[in-house]
């Protein structure tokens, strides 16, 4: 099966989570251009698969670096930001979806299962 391209895993994840910054919110196109970014970094082990990735703007994704997604969504609240905190546990939920589906992903499956006990935790705490 043919792998998609960079360009067409930002469309499909833009079909899939509509045009705005996962981070900050801003609505992407125009001045405000749009990045694929991965929840689990590639560094540790996340695969290059729309089931691992948001939009976010330029600077939210240059900004992040290699941090965790959610450590990273808490740096975006403190700075007073509106992450999309429901994208980023739907999105870690899809990739434990397809990692279950595909199978490999060794070294991705604890950073993913680290990330999704922290939301789990956070979606707790806010109840
Ligand atoms: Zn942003």
């Amino acid at each position: 099966m043919r792998r998609p391209g960079r360009a067409e895993r930002l469309d499909s994840v833009l079909a899939r989570d509509g045009d705005t910054c996962v981070w900050c919110g801003r609505t992407l196109g125009g001045r405000v251009a749009a990045t694929t970014e991965h929840l689990i970094p590639k560094v540790r082990g996340g695969p290059a698969w729309v089931e691992n990735e948001v939009a976010a703007c330029r600077r939210c994704n240059g900004g992040r670096g290699h941090r965790g997604a959610v450590d990273w969504l808490e740096e975006c609240e403190r700075r007073g930001w509106d992450p999309d905190v429901a994208r980023v546990a739907r999105v870690l939920d899809l990739l434990a979806d397809a990692i279950a589906d595909r199978g490999g992903q060794r070294r991705a499956r604890p950073q993913l299962d680290a990330q999704r006990r922290r939301m789990a935790r956070r979606g707790t705490e806010a109840a």
